[in-house]
């Protein structure tokens, strides 16, 4: 209990979450690289470099009241990222443990100018939005995981942008039942969702939002999710909901690779 209890306080200690990132990346041979400063505090990222096409996009902590994924991520990648950068060749990735470091650090979805940092994709002059658009230039990835977390959410719950493969979302989310219930509300902000997941294949207009998970699919990837945990329920659960959600897709993707269109 004692351990469980420590985590959900440091659940927004920013300079113990890189610290632990350190060690991963350590451990994985990549470098943890401070690409962008964002409310006086350093943003990082740890990346292939390029030279391999596709791979794998996953950013937290773009909404800083938002912190089962920035965990999660981290558990993910301490148990699974060495393994992944041992493959020959290498899983190419582009990792965003904590976009919004202010807004994790003092509980709040914008960050410390009041910008919801998933609205602005369409802004070159906010960090740290117009320094991963620069990182993003010329990557293109086969699959972008989006980690967010909803406090109206009645259980997980995913949004699908999907350009050319068999929809991924319902399986997906039966996976993360093992830690929390699928969110049955039929609509979620104004939007239609089945049994938990909202589903846009095809091209996809841009919206005012501009939001990260549009601003990939449009211009950097053809299958993208953003996947939310509620709030709400236990921290333990809705970590161990993304760690499931994360390992899913993983699996999913290294088969794909494995296949012939890779
Ligand atoms: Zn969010």
């Amino acid at each position: 209990m004692e351990t469980l209890k420590l985590e959900s306080q440091r659940a927004h200690d920013y300079r113990h979450l890189i610290a632990r990132w350190r060690g991963v990346a350590r451990a994985a041979g990549l470098r943890l690289e401070a690409f962008a400063q964002s409310g006086g505090y350093p943003v990082y990222c740890l990346r292939t470099r390029n030279g391999f096409a596709g791979g794998l996009y996953i950013s937290a902590g773009i909404h800083g009241d938002e912190p089962a994924g920035c965990e999660g991520l981290l558990r993910w990648a301490a148990r699974h990222l060495p393994r992944l950068m041992r493959r020959l060749p290498p899983l190419p990735i582009l990792l965003l443990p904590c976009l919004n470091p202010w807004g994790l650090i003092h509980n709040r979805r914008t960050d410390e100018a009041g910008n919801d940092l998933n609205r602005i994709f369409n802004r070159r002059d906010i960090s740290p939005v117009g320094e991963l658009q620069d990182l993003l230039v010329g990557r293109c990835f086969d699959l972008a995981l989006h980690l967010h977390e909803d406090y109206d959410a009645q259980g997980n719950y995913l949004y699908e942008l999907n350009a050319e493969r068999t929809s991924w979302g319902h399986q997906l989310l039966a996976r993360c039942r093992a830690a929390l219930p699928i969110d049955g509300r039929r609509r979620i902000d104004k939007r239609r969702f089945e049994a938990g997941l909202y589903l846009r294949q095809g091209a996809v207009r841009p919206i005012p939002e501009h939001p990260e998970a549009l601003h990939l699919y449009r211009a950097h990837c053809p299958h993208v999710f953003t996947f939310e945990t509620p709030s709400e329920f236990d921290l333990k659960r809705r970590v161990q909901a993304q760690v499931l959600l994360i390992e899913e897709c993983t699996r999913r993707l290294l088969r794909l690779r494995r296949s012939s269109r890779f």
